[in-house]
């Protein structure tokens, strides 16, 4: 009878133990464009929504996508999906050349 209670107890101390010890491993980080991952890159704060680049929300949008002329991604994000080969993420069009 004891010795059973005895179990109990420990058994409960060491699970408890274990959760206080226990880290979560930080998620993987995402892939990012070049430019996202320079340190000290340019933070334009309180951007509005409607001039926010639609991929990374951080960099002001603006750089004209040719031939569909969307204007929603800032020219690093454009480049970077004209470089490997996108398309454009508002119209689908195939991205021919980023105009800054
Ligand atoms: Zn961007
Ligand atoms: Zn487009």
């Amino acid at each position: 009878m004891e010795l059973s209670r005895f179990i109990l107890a420990t058994s409960l101390r060491l699970s408890s133990a274990s959760v206080e010890n226990y880290q979560p491993t930080p998620p993987p980080a995402a892939s990012l464009p070049d430019h996202l991952l320079l340190p000290g890159r340019a933070m334009e704060a309180n951007l509005a929504e409607e001039q926010e680049c639609v991929v990374c929300m951080e960099q002001k949008n603006g750089a004209e996508l040719r031939p569909c002329g969307h204007k929603d991604m800032c020219f690093g994000c454009a480049n970077h999906i004209f470089k490997s080969g996108g398309h454009c993420p508002m119209c689908r069009a195939v991205i021919a050349s980023v105009k800054e």
